[in-house]
């Protein structure tokens, strides 16, 4: 049979309209976790302080967490996502290797992107500015110097797990830094964890995000996502 060009057209549903952002503000269907003004969708604890001036979010600086790092949450929970954020590693350097700008995103589920000052600054590579943390490094070192500001923008589809807790599918976390693609859809292997291969522990699909104060004075603005 002669197919003609309409047979292949679909027409519905039709996709849904959003108004995408002008320059740096988030587009209409977003949901802004920092939008320059206060951190009041974080949980924060008592004996943490980030400091908010001048629509920027810095975390203070503290020997005591660079050697315990701690994390704040969001108070909402959140599955698959589609997350930026900005984040500035502080112009003064100070220290090296993992003491340098340390920070993360901790994606639904405790899975860490690793924020870190990797410009000319020498790490191992599973853990250097963009890793999937001591589990996937980044395609490329897309760093800029210390004291720029640089962007994230990563898809994250959550781990599902079976009602007996066994896993169904893995994580899938794609990041781009910078505009450049850094994290291609790429397996996530369990829990973010320092010491040992990481494991999964199985969750519900929405699970708070997090952010990491590993005592350096990393300073974030523009932190909003999409729920896919
Ligand atoms: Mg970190």
């Amino acid at each position: 049979m002669t197919m003609r060009p309409e047979d292949t057209e679909v027409w519905d549903p039709i996709p849904k309209i959003v108004k995408p952002g002008e320059g740096s503000t988030p587009p209409d269907d977003a949901i802004v976790l920092f939008g320059g003004q206060d951190m009041s969708g974080w949980d924060i604890p008592e004996n943490v302080h980030w400091v908010v001036r001048d629509g920027i979010v810095t975390i203070s600086p503290s020997l005591e967490r660079q050697k315990t790092p701690v994390w704040i949450f969001t108070k909402e929970r959140f599955g698959d996502v589609q997350l930026h954020v900005e984040w500035r590693a502080p112009a003064h350097i100070e220290g090296e290797g993992q003491r340098r700008g340390n920070s993360g995103i901790f994606l639904p589920g405790r899975y860490e992107i690793q924020v870190l000052d990797s410009y000319q600054n020498p790490t191992y590579i599973n853990g250097q500015c963009a890793s999937v943390y001591k589990q996937q490094p980044p395609l490329v070192n897309a760093c800029r110097k210390p004291g720029e500001w640089q962007t994230y923008d990563i898809i994250f589809k959550v781990p599902r797990f079976s009602r007996g807790g066994r896993l169904r599918s893995a994580g899938r976390v794609t990041v781009i830094h910078n505009g450049v693609l850094v994290q291609d859809h790429v397996k996530i292997e369990g829990r973010t964890t320092f010491i040992g291969h990481p494991e999964y522990v199985a969750h519900p699909p929405r699970q708070p995000i997090g952010l990491q104060d590993h005592g350096n004075a990393v300073s974030f603005r523009n932190i909003w996502l999409r729920t896919l």
